[in-house]
């Protein structure tokens, strides 16, 4: 049996049950004695984090960047040091490489809205892989409808996998820009973002990477990745809820425009002079950012540090590979996809004639959280013909015995009342 990983306690003669650290897992009303499997969706915070946000707002709270009293010298030092562990955390070049967005979703608009504008013309492509969440598929889409350029799409073999071979044949002359997701929310396939970066930016295009489902499970390092853009969400990774960074090589960010205006991007406004914008990152942080948030997001790097990413990544990879054997013994039960070929903390699969949405439903009624359907990645799925999915998505307070129980549970699954034709079938 594989339990939730352990950590050291201040006066604990012996490592405690990380589960200690999640008050929700022992919480009331909806939290009860659920099991959680929805950690792709968003992970639960531990202590330490909570305890950096109230401490941030009951010793610190002012607004940053622009008070002349302590109190506002504390919130921005709180800032500054956010950037700086978050810069570590990820190998940036410098804190002035991270930029605090409201999320991944936030932090590609920002690209697609800034960079994208400026490189894609008409007649031009964006290449996106055939595996894209839609946070990562529709701000290009709208880009190029907006721009009279071309979508180009790379498509996925069975396996659910983009090959090298496929994406270096898509890298026409035209691609101004590849955007790329890390790891597949739907099916935890990982991308060789590295390789794909080197043959994007060799032919000249700008290379995005859409981090969101990476930082939890491995460590991330932008400046080895070598992408021009690389986003992700505090909140998948053990931190808040509506704040992320998007990471920007230091001459890719000089180069972009204000996303949005306003107070802490300019010098001073006068009517009758151009506008001056200060140097990024502040110039993209337009109006009071998440300061909270950024602590919090700074306090789950810290956790994650002290857990240590190979104990991370080992306890995914038997939780996964666990996860796959179980399930393979179930009658009528498919795993989609390679997860055990590098995992990431996702099981997706399909059951015989029940549609997802009926497998989730009849989940949750035994207290077991998973996610079902199309996973905001609609066009994945169309590829993978498939209707939608049921996905278990690991933690580190996650256990084997939780995977029991989502078998035994799944052994009495019928169909219900969800179809095919159903009008909200592929909605979410
Ligand atoms: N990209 C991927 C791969 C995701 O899994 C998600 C969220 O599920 C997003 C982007 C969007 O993240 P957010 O909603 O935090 O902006």
């Amino acid at each position: 049996m594989l339990d939730a990983l352990t950590v050291e306690k201040h006066g604990a003669e012996t490592p405690v049950s990380i589960r200690e650290d999640f008050p929700i897992l022992s919480g009331t009303g909806a939290a009860a004695g659920a099991v959680y499997l929805d950690n792709a969706a968003t992970t639960h915070k531990p202590t330490p984090v909570l305890d950096a946000i109230v401490d941030y707002y009951t010793t610190a709270n002012s607004n940053v960047g622009r008070g002349y009293h302590r109190l506002a010298f504390a919130a921005t030092d709180r800032f500054d040091q956010a950037r700086r562990t978050v810069a570590s955390a990820i190998g940036a070049g410098s804190p002035d490489e991270v930029v605090f967005t409201g999320g991944t979703t936030d932090g590609v608009n920002l690209v697609a809205a800034t960079a994208g504008a400026e490189l894609v013309g008409p007649g031009d492509q964006v290449l996106i892989t055939g595996m894209e969440h839609n946070s990562n598929l529709l701000p290009w889409r709208r880009l190029c409808e907006e721009r009279g350029a071309e979508l180009v799409v790379v498509p996925v073999g069975p396996d659910g996998a983009t090959s090298l071979e496929a994406f270096d044949a898509a890298l026409g002359d035209r691609v101004r820009i590849a955007a790329i997701s890390h790891v597949s929310n739907v099916l935890g396939t990982v991308n060789p973002v590295r390789e794909m970066t080197a043959l994007a930016r060799r032919r000249g295009a700008v290379v995005v990477v859409d981090g969101a489902q990476a930082v939890a499970h491995r460590p991330v390092d932008v400046a080895g990745i070598g992408a021009d853009f690389y986003c992700f969400s505090a909140h998948k990774m053990y931190g808040p809820q509506g704040v992320g960074v998007l990471h920007g090589r230091s001459e890719r960010l000089a180069d972009l425009p204000p996303y949005r205006v306003g107070g802490g991007t300019v010098k001073g406004v006068r009517f009758d002079e151009p506008v001056s914008y200060v140097p990024t990152p502040a110039r993209l942080e337009a109006g009071t950012p998440d300061v909270a948030g950024a602590v919090g997001l700074a306090a789950a790097f810290d956790y994650l540090r002290r857990l240590g990413f190979e104990q991370v990544r080992r306890h995914d990879a038997e939780l996964v590979r666990y996860a796959v054997s179980a399930l393979g013994e179930i009658g009528g039960v498919r795993v989609v996809g390679a997860p055990e070929r590098d995992p990431s903390g996702i099981v997706s699969f399909v059951v015989d004639g029940i549609h997802p949405y009926d497998v989730g439903g009849y989940l949750d009624q035994h207290g077991i959280a998973v996610r079902c359907g199309v996973h905001c990645a609609s066009t994945f799925l169309d590829a993978l013909g498939l209707l939608g999915t049921v996905r278990l998505s690991f933690g580190v307070y996650n256990t084997t015995e939780e995977v029991d129980e989502v078998c035994r549970a799944l052994r009495s699954v019928r169909p219900g009342t969800w179809t095919a034709e159903h009008p909200n079938a592929r909605f979410l």
